[in-house]
């Protein structure tokens, strides 16, 4: 009965470097920094594309509405930090149209990749890594193909 150990050296609330509460399958590398920059350019295109589309954000990137070559910084993400209300709000808004829809979920993933490059591109769903080519072609996507298409299979019943 005696309850000599406990407490005395007891485990410090599972401090692990690195582990931030989420569970990070081994297998599931992050992209190399070279593949989220392509992202990036790729999330930012489909975002000039689209803003212009809309009509609305005019937002430009840099001086000639490029960005500056691998520098996020330049990048203004204007409803990136202005919390919750501001965001909930603009969502309502851009939600309205399709475009808007297809912003919203390029600020996500823009958003994603900005604060937590190591995770971008991993399936929401199952946790393993989105492949290249699928995020080449559908940068804000957020589910592997497998567990899209068990979606869609689901969908059609
Ligand atoms: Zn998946």
């Amino acid at each position: 009965m005696a309850d000599t150990v406990k407490g005395a050296k007891g485990v410090k609330a599972a401090k692990a470097p690195g582990a931030t509460g989420v569970a990070e399958p081994k297998a599931a590398k992050p992209f190399p920094k070279k593949q989220l920059q392509h992202f990036e350019k790729r999330l930012l295109d489909e975002r000039r594309r689209v803003v212009k589309e809309l009509g609305h954000h005019g937002e430009t990137f840099g001086p000639n509405g490029e960005a500056a070559d691998g520098d996020s910084g330049a990048y203004s993400f204007h409803m990136a930090d202005q919390g919750t209300d501001a965001m909930e709000r603009e969502k309502a808004f851009l939600f309205a149209s399709q475009e808007g829809r297809f912003l919203w979920h390029i600020d996500q993933a823009l958003r994603r990749l900005y604060k937590h490059p190591e995770t971008f591109g991993r399936c929401h769903q199952c946790g393993d890594m989105i492949a290249f080519e699928r995020l080449d072609a559908l940068p804000h996507a957020r589910y592997c193909i497998a567990c899209k298409q068990r979606e869609e299979d689901a969908k059609k019943g």
